[in-house]
């Protein structure tokens, strides 16, 4: 099947590693150009290489923290100079510290906030305009199984996803009928460097040994393994590309089964 991908452009967002890294991997391979962000320059520049040997499309980075708006204005510039415009955007970013509901104070939640909230929002206030024009648009926002099923110790992320959700669903209504899809992936457990400190974390918090941890969380896994970051990235290809015309306003989780609810 071949999904239309070349000659797209694709924002990433936070993808000098992990799930954001893999997604942008898998985007190049399929031909759209890509251009990558996060705040490392030098991480970031060095994940650009890998995307580029295997990529069909030009792929650019731009070093960039979503918390703040000045780095995204200047994200949106770089993108506008190089293709003058956007197909598909990629919201995603880290995710929040772990803890309780009384480890958090003000100050946390507007950083949470700030994070998995505002800097999606940012980007899509951004990027709109373009999809508008083009009369084709794809948003994606990686979140997390949070927002089906609250993970214990991560109230942050399962507060602030949330709303994350909330927005992107009813704005899939307000924008569906020109050309536009806005879609959510829920990862499960994906083996990355935050998955590896999430579970460290918890052992930690609740006296288990790192191997006790991770045997507990493989144990809610039906498929009896973590999730590899491409395989985010093959769900992500489909839903960007114009095959995918008709999904929209979906919260999807690609979990290996570990989500127990209905939908
Ligand atoms: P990761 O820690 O491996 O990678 C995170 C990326 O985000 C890095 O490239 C980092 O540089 C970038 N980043 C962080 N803060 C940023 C900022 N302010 N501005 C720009 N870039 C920033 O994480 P991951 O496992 O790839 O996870 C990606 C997202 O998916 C996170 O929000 C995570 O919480 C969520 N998630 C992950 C899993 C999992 O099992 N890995 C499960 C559920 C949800």
């Amino acid at each position: 099947m071949d999904l239309g991908l070349s000659g797209k452009v694709a924002l990433v967002c936070a993808s000098s590693k992990g799930i954001g890294k893999a997604v942008a991997k898998v985007l190049a391979e399929e031909g759209a150009s890509v251009v990558m962000c996060a705040r490392d320059g030098e991480a970031l520049s060095k994940a650009r290489e890998e995307v580029a040997e295997s990529g069909r499309g030009e792929v650019v980075a731009v070093p960039c923290d979503l918390t703040r708006s000045v780095d995204v204005d200047a994200l949106f510039r770089e993108v506008d100079r190089r293709f003058g415009t956007l197909h598909i955007l990629v919201n995603n970013a880290g995710g929040p510290p772990a803890g309780t509901f009384l480890d958090t104070n003000v100050e946390m939640w507007k950083e949470a906030f700030e994070l998995n909230f505002l800097s999606a929002f940012r980007c899509t206030e951004k990027a709109l305009p373009y999809m508008m024009k083009e009369g084709f648009g794809r948003i994606i926002n990686i979140t997390s199984f949070a927002v089906k099923q609250p993970i214990e110790n991560l109230i942050l992320s399962n507060g602030v996803r949330a709303g994350l959700v909330g927005m992107m669903k009813t704005l899939s209504r307000e924008v569906g009928e020109k050309g536009i899809t806005v879609n959510t992936i829920c990862p499960g457990y994906i083996l990355t460097k935050r998955l590896e400190s999430v579970l460290e974390k918890r052992a930690a918090a609740s006296g288990l040994s790192r191997e006790e941890a991770f045997e507990m969380a493989l144990s809610e896994v039906p498929a009896g393994r973590f999730g590899k970051p491409e395989e985010i990235g093959y769900v992500v290809a489909f839903l960007a590309s114009e095959k995918a015309a008709y999904v929209n306003g979906v919260t999807l989780q690609v979990d290996g089964g570990l989500i127990r609810s209905l939908l």
